[in-house]
């Protein structure tokens, strides 16, 4: 019966979903995304790893970091429209850029709030005190296993114990400052690598840390191998309705997905995040998506992360 009940939810929330992504264009003519929920911004695209489950050495466009500039501007915009967060990560380490600790300062003085996803390779005491004090307020650690061996072989370049014991320098600080920010979440993306290692690195992390994320592996818009067997029409994504990623030279991409900048939407130095969003390079690609045509955007068409 609670098998059947279980079952029976799962129907209506996939048709609910299903329901509400063809109900998008009604949703949209009543102005619900003139403004993206979430603005990822590249502070640099430049990092230390080299990891299994990237795209980093195909990449090909330029390396580079944000300039103080752009960036108050980004925030500047994102402060009128009230967004509440802004993610400060997308295909770099965000602790190899200089100005980190300031962009968290000056975005949360527009009063919105920061999250980051890191490598945690490159921390200390000192950048620990400032990741507090700076009002972060989340860091999300990618890590990978439970184990040197394990770790070592997928996030290739960055060393296992050195992570576990900046993740323990962090918790020691901030325990100690008597904050509760940042939150610090763990993320282990799961593959036939790191699978048999998943069970001890929760038990090893549970309520030590704020958040334990297990999470599946992707094919980064079909450039990586996989085995998954992906639907060529299906759903549109609602990524390009909700979300907003500005590359460190201010080109606005298609989404995080997108890591060499292949599908370029325009450039946040010369337009508005709200122009380009409501502009008509996404208008089109919107469409679309709502017809299931991925054909005419190659890196949706194999993508694992559509949702
Ligand atoms: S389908 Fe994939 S590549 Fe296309 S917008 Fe969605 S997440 Fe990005």
């Amino acid at each position: 019966m609670v098998k059947n009940m279980s079952a029976l939810k799962g129907i209506f929330y996939k048709a609910g979903v299903r329901a509400g992504r063809y109900g998008l264009p009604v949703v949209e003519g009543l102005g619900v995304f003139r403004f993206p929920r979430v603005v990822r911004v590249e502070s640099t695209d430049i990092c230390n790893a080299s990891c299994t489950t990237c795209t980093r050495e195909m990449m090909t466009r330029a390396e580079g970091v944000m300039d103080m500039g752009l960036y108050k501007k980004i925030v500047d915009e994102c402060g009128l429209h009230k967004l509440k967060a802004i993610h400060l990560h997308n295909f770099g380490e965000p602790l190899m850029d200089k100005f980190l600790f300031e962009r968290i300062k000056y975005a949360g003085e527009k009063g919105i709030a920061t999250k980051l996803f890191s490598n945690f390779s490159l921390l200390d005491e000192d950048k620990a005190k400032k990741l507090v004090a700076s009002g972060l307020g989340m860091i999300k650690v990618s890590i990978d296993g439970n184990s040197k061996e394990t770790f070592e072989t997928i996030r290739r370049g960055i060393k296992f114990d050195r992570v576990v014991r900046n993740i323990e320098t962090l918790i020691d600080v901030r325990r100690k400052s008597a904050s509760k920010t940042p939150r610090i979440g763990l993320v282990f993306v799961e593959t036939e690598k790191n699978r048999f290692e998943r069970e001890a690195f929760v038990k090893r992390w549970k309520g030590r840390v704020d958040s334990i994320h297990i999470s599946s592996y992707h094919n980064w818009g079909g450039s990586l191998d996989s085995s998954r067997a992906m639907e060529t029409r299906g759903l549109p994504c609602l990524r390009i309705w909700r979300t907003f990623t500005v590359l460190w030279n201010g080109d606005a991409a298609l989404c995080c997905m997108d890591y060499d900048g292949k599908v370029i939407l325009g450039n946040v130095k010369k337009d508005t995040i709200s122009a380009i969003f409501n502009g008509e390079k996404l208008r089109k690609i919107r469409e679309y998506h709502l017809r299931g045509e991925f054909n005419r955007i190659p890196i949706c068409l194999r993508c694992e992360a559509r949702r």
